[in-house]
């Protein structure tokens, strides 16, 4: 039986996850799969009254999980990055979630710039989660002992570079440096073309920036063809800028795409918008072979919380991804049908997109079609 920390958070998580959690019930009822659930009051509530933002036993708890599905952090009485690198970046790094898993489709209903047939979209972005130039390797330098080492660090490229930054002056310069290791860009590359090949997906997408940033990108590049070869899956190379424009222009192009961490990132917030916005958005931190993190790619939107004005549709999808990833496609698939009918049907609209539709009675239309349809 699949165990599930359920973490709702702060601001419109708790709403959003209401409602996630109302489906995942009649999944459970209708489709005989046993879930067993267990709250965790993680986020900024429980932060100031107990000053704990995610303890060791608590990971400890959560090692005994399946999945955790979370539905927001961040709140405005905390500095901004204590709940979001504390428990977000601490459970994604120490679950080694090395995967981000962001489908893009756009249901009918919703409002998006694509228009005709462009609508039908069925993107997933495989993201590297951990390396890329969100390493933390950096620094700031002005003049002293750290500047004579990357100056000694400099000239060693020397020979074989010359951008013109003068190293060897007095004035102030910061440096952020991209890693990609084989074996980190091996196995999200696994992972996509994995996916692949259960999706029924013939061509795999391959983001970079290889003519530029040479290095990394030249070693991501040497993993993609090899992982290629071995899971027997055709593979594409294309430069983030390329992509960036193809998402608008000709969007239906695009099946798989994996990516390296930094351009994955800003993609996938573009891919968000065609999909109608960050309200319809699911995601999954992904590691294959331990904990999952599923959240809706919103965050806690203060402006909007408690007011039932939230948009429950990216919670519920991300729960139908936490199945998915769990074995249970059929119902994964249901769960996306029945909010696709909801939409389609055009009587059930949230105010991110013009409707009056409340969260819970989004909730309930997709609960009242779960209940009239099987899987
Ligand atoms: P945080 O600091 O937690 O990231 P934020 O407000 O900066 O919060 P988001 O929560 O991502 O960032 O929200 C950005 C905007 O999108 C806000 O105006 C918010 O109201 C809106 N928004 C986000 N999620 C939803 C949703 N599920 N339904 C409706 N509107 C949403």
């Amino acid at each position: 039986m699949p165990k599930i920390a359920v973490i709702p958070g702060d601001g419109i998580g708790p709403e959003v996850m209401r409602e996630a959690l109302r489906v995942l019930d009649v999944i459970a009822q209708k489709n005989s799969i046993s879930l067993e659930f267990e709250e965790l009051p993680l986020g900024a509530a429980h932060y100031l009254e107990t000053g704990e933002v995610l303890s060791d036993e608590t990971i400890e708890r959560l090692e005994e999980k399946d999945a955790v599905l979370l539905g927001a952090l961040g709140d405005p009485r905390v500095k901004p990055g204590v709940l979001e690198k504390g428990i977000l970046l601490r459970l994604r790094f120490h679950f080694d979630q090395f995967v981000n898993l962001r489908p893009v489709l756009l249901y009918d209903g919703i409002p998006s710039a694509l228009a005709g047939d462009m609508r039908d979209i069925s993107m997933r972005f495989v993201r590297e989660n951990t390396e890329d130039f969100y390493v933390g390797l950096g620094g700031r330098v002005s003049q002293g002992a750290s500047r004579s080492e990357l100056v000694l660090k400099r000239k060693a490229y020397e020979a074989k570079f010359d951008i013109g930054i003068d190293l060897t002056g007095d004035e102030e310069l910061a440096y952020q440096i991209g890693v990609i290791t084989r074996q980190g860009a091996r196995r999200v590359l696994d992972y996509a073309f994995t996916l692949a090949k259960a999706k029924g997906i013939g061509l795999v997408t391959s983001v970079d920036k290889a003519n530029v940033l040479t290095e990394m990108y030249g070693l991501w590049r040497e993993e993609v063809a090899d992982a290629s070869t071995r899971h027997g899956i055709a593979s594409e190379f294309q430069y983030v800028d390329a992509v960036a424009l193809h998402m608008i222009k000709n969007p239906k192009r695009f099946k798989l795409l994996v990516t390296p961490n930094l351009f994955g990132d800003i993609l996938t917030d573009l891919g968000a918008a065609l999909q109608g916005g960050l309200g319809f958005a699911p995601s999954g931190n992904i590691n294959p072979e331990g904990v999952s993190m599923f959240e809706p790619v919103h965050g806690s939107a203060p402006d909007i919380a408690g007011l039932g004005l939230a948009n429950p549709v990216g919670a519920i999808l991300s729960s139908a991804l936490m199945l998915d990833t769990l074995g249970h496609g059929k119902a994964a698939a249901w769960i996306e049908s029945a909010v696709q009918e909801v939409l389609r049907g055009g009587e059930h609209k949230t105010p991110d997109i013009g409707g009056t539709t409340s969260t819970s009675q989004m909730g309930d239309a997709i609960v009242e079609t779960l209940n009239q349809t099987s899987p």
